[in-house]
């Protein structure tokens, strides 16, 4: 398309005709070219011949030709083009006339031979190299130029008979049916299990297909007055705006992706080609202009005469996008809301993150390879317990906290550690979901690791790592890295800064945040959270102060012992919320009642036993017994959520009235206007809500009625299981607002467990069963629909309903964009995630807007 656009505006675009992506459709259907689509490829090549007046297999002024797919979507590794198709043992005879020039002749017909070799006949291309480099090594030449004619003669001669050999079949010397082959191999790349699987994994529909260019040759490699380049209009690293790129004298396309020459920056043909650098300065100027966008366009110069073969709007880092998006509305070439909808939410998350040096980076060694559960990087040294990470905090050094099983006391240290190193649990665990919640780096799933907690050693396959041994972390790939890569803080403000501020303007959902420690609130915050969509406030209890307190009150053998601990909870409860309210100043607080299974807070080790028992003067045996009865057989079915309060109301009374407490004395302190909303979690019907809620709601009024003081509160539910979906309605008519945790609602809705299916949905994906995970992105016909229909329905008994989503999809830009069309009022994501939910979301907005217009 960009070439014929190319011709259209008068550019120097080499004559061809492009065969479009239906055709390769159809010819996957028929398995050939239909005959009438033959008959039409011959009529557009006499188009060809009679421009050039050559003709393809002519003995005396042959035409060449270069065969050149064209995909719909830059995919990596992608089949090239051929070039210089045919020539043949006559034909290259009648180009070494028409040139003048026998080397050249002979080298286009050798580069023929081994690109028609390589993807036509599926001849490893190293077949070819290795010769090559033989008659490099034999003629004692380092560069190909440095080659004679003969010794080009000789390679055609020896690269005909490795086709041979490896094919039973001569290099085919009739033009017509290299073309027809070519084809061939063009369409039948499509299938190759390689670019199967990339389409399967970016999304890209397989019925997209290849176009397919053809096009008259043009040389740059036939003297000095030639040679090849690319160029950015603008640099695709920074996004500066400055012609960069490569050429190289003498040289077709290829030569410069084989770096066997040095390739010179582009600007030095300045001095070299200084017309044609003026004209290609000036093309660079149209296309941008013409596409509204950076672009990068290869060229070729032959005897001097500038032809463009190829521009893009081509791939660019983060930083350099938006820099360019922001430039562009700068110049008046687009709008802010363009602007916005070009930068990906995704380059949000690296724009909000420390990075490695990119040069550190280059010579760091990859130790071993996890999986990337929480983005971000770091460097610490190792440290297996709270207390080494505190011992590395007080000498000022960063600490990588590397846990195998992290039981409450190593998650309490996740907060001091600058990464974090799960030896398994994967993306959904509950380590990954703190260290998410906390914005701190974290890589899971590590082969071949284990801990030897009494040596202090973590090994990794073969090798053996010692407690204070530094590794880096790169949350976003999954890699380690051995020893220090250093950082560059992240750039939030200027031009990204500018971005946010306009996709704030264009968006109407909310963003919120999750976060369960005034830190990560204020993390939140700077990242552009509006209020707290959810505070899982269990958390608040995996400090080492509280674990011991909290577990009193689990193991309580009465309710009046479990009261004497909760009164023991409730001062570190309130002011823990009280941080929050301050923090948040004005902006609205979501606090859920405990949610989890109690056993995920009980002793696990031997030792935990042990120490437990010393602390609270029961027996170990004892404490174990309590233990096993509290065990359930599917804990995440079993007690939790709501049902904790129903058999336990002393806890939410407890928690209501911290939070009201709370709620009050920051209000007076700093005149915030503070509206509490208390997160009911897991409810399952109507009644059981008002069981709760009239719970809560009778001990926020007394607090209230005791200080003398009122506050406007909300009560509201988490949707997550589909029986709260189906009969929210009814839900609706108590609850005053519904947050949506779609990571239950998914786990219930397919009955596929969130802590350990990982390995199973992504067979289902590969399979094709499943289009993508539904944990990571909202299942728009099952979930989804849920959810449309819990939120219609809510609305219609409460028009007032407030409605968001705290689930791990709220960061997920695919499922923003469902909750704005299904109306939510706000997403609820982690800290991190906040500027990709806000992008996201604005997108969703500018999208829904345009597609109203057209
Ligand atoms: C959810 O289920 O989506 C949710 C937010 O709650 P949690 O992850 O704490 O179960
Ligand atoms: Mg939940």
């Amino acid at each position: 398309a960009n070439l014929a656009e190319m011709t259209r505006i008068g550019l120097p675009v080499p004559f061809g005709f492009t065969v479009t992506s239906e055709v390769s459709v159809r010819y996957k259907q028929e398995g050939k070219l239909a005959p009438e689509i033959q008959e039409e490829i011959q009529e557009k090549i006499r188009d060809l011949e009679n421009v050039s007046g050559q003709k393809l297999g002519n003995e005396k002024e042959p035409l060449l030709i270069s065969v050149r797919p064209g995909y719909p979507v830059p995919i990596p590794g992608l089949q090239t083009a051929i070039l210089n198709l045919g020539l043949n043992d006559d034909t290259v005879e009648a180009l070494s006339r028409m040139t003048g020039n026998e080397k050249f002749a002979y080298d286009s017909y050798r580069r023929l031979i081994e690109m028609y070799g390589v993807i036509v006949m599926g001849i490893p291309k190293e077949r070819f190299q290795d010769v090559l480099l033989e008659s490099k090594k034999r003629s004692d030449a380092k560069e190909m130029i440095e080659l004679s004619a003969e010794s080009m003669k000789e390679l055609v001669r020896s690269y005909q008979d490795i086709v041979e050999r490896e094919t039973g079949e001569p290099f085919p010397q009739d033009p017509a049916l290299q073309l027809r082959k070519a084809f061939d191999a063009v369409y039948r790349s499509w299938n190759e299990d390689r670019l199967k699987k990339y389409r399967r994994e970016n999304n890209v529909p397989e019925d997209v297909g290849i176009a397919v260019n053809v096009q008259s040759m043009v040389f740059g490699n036939l003297g000095a007055d030639s040679g090849a380049g690319y160029v950015y209009t603008r640099d695709p690293e920074t996004g500066e705006k400055e012609l960069c790129g490569g050429f190289l004298p003498n040289a077709q396309g290829e030569d410069l992706e084989l770096g066997v020459r040095t390739v010179r920056p582009v600007d030095s043909m300045q001095e070299t080609f200084p017309e044609v650098y003026q004209t290609l300065s000036h093309i660079c100027e149209i296309l941008e202009n013409h596409y509204l966008d950076a672009q990068k366009i290869e060229f070729t110069v032959q005897h001097g005469r500038l032809y463009v073969l190829q521009t893009k709007s081509e791939k660019r880092t983060a930083q350099a996008a938006v820099k360019i998006a922001v430039d562009l509305v700068r110049e008046k070439r687009i709008d802010q809301k363009e602007a916005v909808m070009r930068i990906k939410p995704e380059y949000a998350e690296k724009m909000v993150h420390a990075q490695f040096d990119k040069a550190d980076l280059k010579k760091a060694h990859a130790a071993a390879q996890g999986i990337g559960v929480s983005a971000g990087a770091a460097y610490g040294g190792i440290c297996f317990s709270v207390k080494d990470v505190l011992r590395w905090k007080d000498l000022q050094k960063n600490a990588v906290l590397v846990c195998d099983n992290p039981t409450p006391e190593l998650l309490a240290g996740f907060s001091d550690a600058q990464g974090i190193l799960l030896l398994h649990g994967g993306i959904r665990s509950q380590g990954a979901e703190l260290a998410r919640g906390m914005g701190k780096c974290c890589i899971s799933d590590i082969d071949n690791a284990s801990i030897d907690k009494e040596r202090g050693i973590l090994r990794i396959g073969q090798k053996i790592y010692q407690r204070g041994d530094i590794l880096s972390l790169d949350g976003v790939t999954g890699t380690i890295y051995e020893g220090m890569v250093s950082l560059t803080p992240p750039d939030f403000l200027g031009d990204f800064g500018t971005i946010m501020e306009w996709a704030d303007s264009f968006r109407t959902m909310r963003i919120r945040t999750n976060a369960d420690t005034p830190d990560a609130a204020r993390q939140a915050v700077y990242f552009g959270a509006e209020g707290i969509g959810l505070c899982r406030s269990e958390h608040m209890f995996f400090d080492k102060d509280r674990i011991s307190v909290f577990r009193e009150m689990i193991l309580a053998s009465d309710k009046e012992e479990r009261e004497d601990a909760l009164r023991k909870l409730l001062p570190f409860q309130q002011k823990d919320f009280e941080e929050m309210f301050r923090v948040m100043e004005d902006r609205p607080v979501t606090i859920r009642l405990f949610d989890p299974p109690l056993q995920d807070f009980l002793p696990r080790t031997e030792k935990q036993f042990e120490e437990y028992a010393e602390l609270s003067g029961v027996s170990a045996r004892m404490l174990k017994r309590q233990v096993q009865k509290l065990r359930e057989m599917n804990p995440m079915l079993g007690k939790r959520g709501i049902r904790l309060a129903v058999e336990y109301p002393e806890t939410a009374k407890m928690q209501t009235r911290a939070i009201v407490t709370a709620a009050i004395r920051v209000s007076g302190e700093f005149g915030y206007n503070i509206q509490p909303e208390i997160l009911i979690p897991l409810t399952v019907s109507h009644t059981e809500f008002c069981y709760v809620s009239g719970i809560v709601r009778k001990e926020a009024e007394t607090v209230m009625g005791e200080l003398g003081k009122k506050i406007p509160y909300m009560i509201g539910t988490m949707i997550e299981v589909p029986r709260a979906a189906l009969t929210a309605g009814e839900i609706a008519e108590d609850a005053e607002f519904f947050s949506f945790g779609t990571n239950d609602l998914t786990q219930m809705t397919y009955g596929f467990s969130r802590s350990d299916t990982q390995d199973l949905i992504r067979q289902y994906v590969e399979r094709g069963i499943l289009p993508a995970d539904p944990f990571r992105t909202i299942d728009p016909d099952g979930v989804g629909r849920l959810m449309k229909m819990a939120t219609e329905e809510g609305k219609r008994s409460r028009p007032t309903l407030k409605t968001g989503i705290c689930g791990e999809h709220a960061g997920d830009p695919a499922s923003v964009e469902f909750c704005h069309q299904i109306g939510l009022q706000y997403v609820s994501c982690s800290p991190i995630r906040i500027p990709v939910a806000r992008l996201a979301a604005a997108h969703a907005a500018i999208r829904e807007e345009r597609e109203k217009k057209s």
